[in-house]
């Protein structure tokens, strides 16, 4: 995957919620191109996986439970500078901190419960998706 691609999941939280819509809207509006997107619903164990980085921190078990209360909608999104623009889009990982219009600060509940995901640099871009999409580099 080229450095012009991140990976975003819309997480159960806000995809219970019926908040889909409105923030892959945001998402397009601000100049990302849908290149893959698919709804699906993660095993506690699958969700470990992705979030197999934080195994030894103490919200493990619960971030695990949680990504896999519900469906999720997981996109492969492309714009120059994708990785950090997204990451400024979705804002910080603990709405109380995120800047106003932000992504979270919008529909997140919790530092938990935080609406959606951002790849936090190319490698892992190309990394979690492949963990959901192949032959991407065709789209
Ligand atoms: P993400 O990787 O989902 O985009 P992030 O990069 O902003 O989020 P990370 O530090 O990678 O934040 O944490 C991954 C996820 O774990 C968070 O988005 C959140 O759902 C959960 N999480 C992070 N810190 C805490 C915490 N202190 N308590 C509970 N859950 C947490
Ligand atoms: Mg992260």
């Amino acid at each position: 995957m080229a450095s012009n691609r991140t990976f975003t999941m819309v997480k159960p939280d806000a995809f219970g919620e019926g908040n889909c819509g409105a923030i892959t809207k945001m998402i397009e509006e601000a100049g990302f191109r849908i290149v893959a997107a698919k709804v699906t619903k993660l095993s506690a164990e699958r969700a470990g996986q992705f979030y197999e980085v934080h195994k030894e921190r103490p919200f493990y078990n619960d971030l695990c439970n949680y990504m896999s209360s519900g469906a999720i909608m997981a996109m492969i999104l492309e714009k120059d500078n994708a990785v950090a623009d997204f990451r400024k889009l979705i804002g910080a990982t603990n709405p109380a901190d995120a800047e106003e219009g932000t992504i979270r600060k919008l529909y997140a509940k919790s530092i938990e419960a935080n609406a959606i995901h951002g790849s936090d640099s190319d490698e892992n871009a190309a990394i979690e998706g492949s963990f959901f999409f192949s032959k991407t580099e065709e789209f």
